[in-house]
């Protein structure tokens, strides 16, 4: 039997994460925060099942909800683009329609364009706390996985 702080003998290795301003780079280049070379995103929206580079799987829980922490990342990020349009705002004095339409208009296209971002900072987050390990394929190569 083994305690809960030695590794287990049957699973698979860990692998060291890298350091977090390396996984944050690659998340802003939208590229796989494990590897760096693997692209994330196919498209705006459309996420691979797994780097193309290392193997490394994108979704690392069986069903989905895995990047619904991301959500935390846009939604501050959002909070502060808010702030911004209204403080430009604030000189001319706009009516509350038209700032209710501006911040509807920044936040609404904001959101989507950061949503990838979003996704990726979520994963080198996500990668620094539990870095992912590493299994040998049938091919006897070695290939990274979520866990
Ligand atoms: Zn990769």
């Amino acid at each position: 039997m083994t305690s809960p702080s030695e590794p287990d003998a049957g699973a698979a290795p860990r692998l060291p994460a890298a350091p977090f301003p390396r996984l944050l780079l690659r998340a802003v280049r939208l590229r796989c925060v494990v590897c760096g070379t693997g692209r994330l995103f196919r498209g705006i929206f459309r996420m691979p099942p797994a780097c193309d580079g290392c193997g490394y799987v994108f979704q690392r829980t069986d069903g989905g909800g895995y990047f619904l922490g991301s959500i935390y990342f846009n939604y501050i990020m959002s909070t502060v683009v808010a702030g911004i349009v209204l403080v430009v705002l604030m000189p001319y004095r706009p009516s509350m329609e038209t700032q209710g339409l501006a911040l509807f208009i920044a936040l609404g296209g904001f959101s989507l364009w950061f949503h990838r971002y979003a996704r990726a900072l979520f994963m080198a987050l996500d990668v620094a706390l539990d870095p992912p390990a590493t299994t040998r394929g049938p091919d006897g190569e070695t290939r990274v996985i979520g866990v």
